[in-house]
């Protein structure tokens, strides 16, 4: 595969040389003497007619992107994604780093098709975009919006900079099935409890279709253009270690060609049973789409419909509909993420935030080790270290013993899952863990304490995933793998249930 930036018409990073040249502007020069000084740098200068910039987020596709199509409807495009560590209000995590990587090599093809040049850069995404927008001639910028506050609200700069320079902007929406706000309760407000909100999603009908990929015989090719771009592999994307990278590159392929291949082998063979095969993490039983929808490279739109159109006459069958209900909670926990715009760091209900949680950095080492002496436990912090993914039914049990069994902050588990998984997201990691925690919208109730003893014989029931992430373990007792357990389940319920009842009764 090519490396990124190979045979763009750029220059290595380091500044655009806006004003030296603009004189050339109507010429078509090569500078092989800033090629010698800059390395493998070529530079060209268009004479063509103004670009259409198309500003990359989580939204790293081709079919189904408004903002690229909008922009080719418009004339030659010019792609640009900038790594910048504030888009989703902290840094990405060393999983979804590696499949970020992966994601823009991808891309950068499949842009190359519709000739349209991806540009890399990193930094304040509001400097680079004014910085590429003065070197390349631009004349509209288009993007599709985010959904967390930082996102939101550097989008309001970036809209007032770019039309101070006169320079015009177009913004869609594309990462839900429908725009976060848009479903309402009758008083107009926005929904914290999940069954209302997808009653009323249902109500409202199917979501928008997905755009087509704009063909490419129809997309004039983006004149050459004098450009910085980083090379892929000083965005340093990637994790050091190689055993890492290798539990990654084995487990996964981070191309927008996978995610339709996975979810029509989904679709093909296994929706029809997903209702009840979603909790065993032993069956191949859900989609495994949440990285490629993390990062845009499908749609939930082109999701959705694909399974309606499998749909026969009677309409969706009982896996089909638990599966739609699913992809209706991304939704959901985006709206909530509209509500607590600081949902990864504060309780949603609000009173939570005096919660008595422990301080232990030897209990909280030994469950990001999966060294609790609880299989089921071990086992999926096993299969989130080699992977950077972990089955929905395992997360909710590892989720319930760091904030239950041991007491230990739901916001570190958050974070530690933000760093791990490679569909880390913004507004469904940090719903899910409040969810787990109690202290989030729609919560589980604080008594519900999942006991990871009965969660693996129920849903491992022949210990096939235990095996597999702990070869040699002998049952889902504590101990059976060999680690000695760090709590007493028993002791460790008692102790939260207490903990949990007195909190609220002192509420
Ligand atoms: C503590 C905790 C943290 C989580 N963090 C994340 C995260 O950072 N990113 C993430 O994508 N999911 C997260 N989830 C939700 C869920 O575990 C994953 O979406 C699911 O396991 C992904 O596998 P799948 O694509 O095979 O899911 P499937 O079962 O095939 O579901 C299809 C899609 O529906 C959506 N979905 C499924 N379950 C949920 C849910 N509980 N909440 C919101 N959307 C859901 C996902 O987009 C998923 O890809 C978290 C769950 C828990 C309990």
């Amino acid at each position: 595969m090519k490396e990124i930036g190979e045979g763009l018409p750029v220059f290595p990073r380091g500044g655009c040389l806006t004003s030296a040249w603009a004189a050339l502007r109507s010429l078509t020069v090569l500078a092989p003497a800033y090629r010698r000084l800059q390395g493998k740098a070529s530079v060209k200068v268009d004479v063509g007619p103004p670009l259409q910039l198309v500003i990359f987020r989580r939204d790293l596709r081709v079919e189904d992107n408004p903002a690229l199509i909008s922009a080719l409807e418009a004339g030659p495009a010019l792609g640009l994604y900038v790594l910048d560590d504030n888009a989703d209000g902290r840094p990405l995590g060393e999983a979804a780093r590696w499949w970020l990587h992966h994601a823009l090599m991808d891309l950068r093809l499949e842009l190359a098709d519709l000739g349209v040049p991806l540009v890399l850069r990193k930094g304040s995404e509001l400097d680079e975009v004014m910085d590429v927008a003065g070197c390349a001639r631009v004349r509209d910028v288009h993007w599709n919006r985010r959904c967390t506050a930082a996102g939101a609200l550097a989008d309001g700069p970036l809209s007032r900079e770019l039309e101070r320079r006169g320079l015009r902007c177009r913004t869609f929406e594309s990462g839900y099935l429908r725009k976060p706000g848009e479903v309402r309760t009758k008083s107009g407000g926005l929904f914290r409890v999940f069954t209302p909100f997808y009653r009323a999603m249902n109500r409202l009908g199917d979501p928008p279709r997905p755009l087509a990929a704009p063909p490419a015989r129809l997309a004039p090719a983006a004149p050459a253009i004098p450009l910085s771009s980083e090379a892929l592999r000083d965005l340093k994307l990637l994790p050091p270690s190689q055993s890492r990278r290798s539990g990654l590159s084995e487990a996964w392929a981070p191309a927008s060609q996978s995610a339709k291949f996975v979810l029509s082998a989904f679709l093909e063979s296994r929706i029809d049973e997903y209702h009840e095969r979603r909790d065993r993490p032993d069956l191949d039983g859900v989609s495994r789409m949440s990285p490629y929808l993390a990062f845009g490279q499908i749609s939930a739109r082109q999701v959705w419909h694909a399974v309606k159109l499998r749909c026969g006459q009677d309409g969706p069958g009982r896996g089909m509909s638990a599966f739609l209900r699913q992809l209706v909670w991304r939704d959901f926990c985006a709206n909530l993420l509209l509500q607590a715009p600081d949902l990864a760091e504060r309780p949603f209900r609000k009173d939570y935030s005096r919660f008595p949680w422990r301080r232990d950095d030897a209990l909280l080492e030994a469950w990001q080790n999966g060294a609790t002496g609880y299989p089921l436990i071990d086992a999926g912090m096993r299969q989130l270290a080699v992977t950077g993914w972990m089955h929905n039914r395992v997360r909710m049990a590892v989720g319930s013993f760091l904030t239950k069994h041991l007491l230990l902050p739901w916001r570190a588990g958050e974070r530690w899952f933000w760093d791990r998984l490679v569909d880390a997201d913004p507004a469904q990691n940090p719903a899910n863990w409040q969810w787990v925690a109690g202290c989030g919208a729609d919560a589980v109730p604080y008594f519900r304490i999942f006991n990871p003893i009965l969660q693996g014989q129920r849903f491992d029931p022949e210990g096939i995933y235990r095996r597999r992430w702990l070869p040699g373990s002998t049952g889902y007792g504590p101990g059976e793998a060999g680690v000695a357990p760090i709590v007493d389940h028993r002791q460790a319920r008692a102790r939260a249930l207490g903990m949990y009842k007195e909190f609220r009764e002192a509420r």
